[in-house]
């Protein structure tokens, strides 16, 4: 892929739409995440948005998956699964999900603190949220797909944090992962070229002890980091606009 498709701006709209469904679902388990509860409760929070904004998941059976979020706690980074774990004062909790509205995919993460906020996970997630930043601000008509990795990359690194290999963001359009691949990490002026019009899902993801291994569970799905410490993962689904990018998933 030498560029990175333009959409249409009526399709564009569609992916808006899509992406301020995701928003809401975010902001709703925001809200519901506290002590006590389970993950299995914020997949439900999340289905109950869907069915309100009468959009459908692009989670629920993606590969057999089973819920409309990916719940990861503390060590678990991406791919965590809902069920009757009970969130705890002091948990780090990532929240992944997306919607199809029309046929048009939007995606998005956030990590958030479960009651008492501790410094280092504070400092851990707004480093993530900054690394996001700077992939968005790189994303400009005529730079390329490693430009966002590099200003992913330069932030992550540069505050100590680990980041997997082998997980990146991607298009996305008419399905949640299209061409092409988009790394956090990367050259300045490799890879595909950006458009106006170019959407893509940004999300790095951060590992606290500084090492980049991850492990799969037995589970088949959860992602932790092999050295057990903590993680961040933040995502924004983003076009390029001839005034700069703009954030789709948002409210
Ligand atoms: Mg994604
Ligand atoms: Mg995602």
């Amino acid at each position: 892929m030498r560029q990175v498709t333009a959409r249409r701006d009526a399709d564009v709209a569609t992916m808006r739409r899509a992406g301020r469904v995701v928003a809401e679902m975010h902001q709703a388990i925001r809200e519901a995440a506290e002590p006590g509860v389970t993950t299995a409760r914020l997949d439900q929070v999340a289905r109950d948005v869907l069915a309100r904004r009468e959009a459908t998941s692009n989670f629920l059976g993606y590969h057999g998956f089973p819920a409309v979020i990916c719940a990861s706690v503390n060590d678990e980074l991406i791919h965590g699964i809902p069920g009757p774990r009970e969130l705890a004062d002091g948990d780090l909790l990532s929240i992944d999900c997306g919607a199809i509205v029309d046929g048009w995919h939007a995606d998005a993460a956030f990590t958030m603190h479960v009651g008492t906020v501790d410094g280092d996970d504070h400092r851990l997630v707004h480093v993530a949220e900054q690394a996001l930043m700077a992939g968005m601000a790189a994303m400009h008509p005529g730079g390329h797909v490693g430009d966002i990795g590099a200003a992913i990359h330069t932030v992550v690194a540069g505050a100590g944090f680990g980041s997997p290999h082998d997980y990146c963001g991607h298009g996305i359009g008419r399905a949640m992962h299209e061409e092409p691949d988009v790394p956090n990490r990367g050259r300045r002026g490799k890879g595909p070229k950006l458009l106006v019009g170019s959407v893509l899902a940004l999300e790095p993801m951060l590992i606290a002890g500084g090492h980049d291994d991850v492990l799969e569970l037995d589970d088949g799905w959860t992602v932790v980091s092999a050295d057990g410490s903590r993680t961040a993962h933040v995502e924004h689904t983003v076009v390029v606009t001839s005034r700069g990018p703009e954030i789709l998933t948002k409210l």
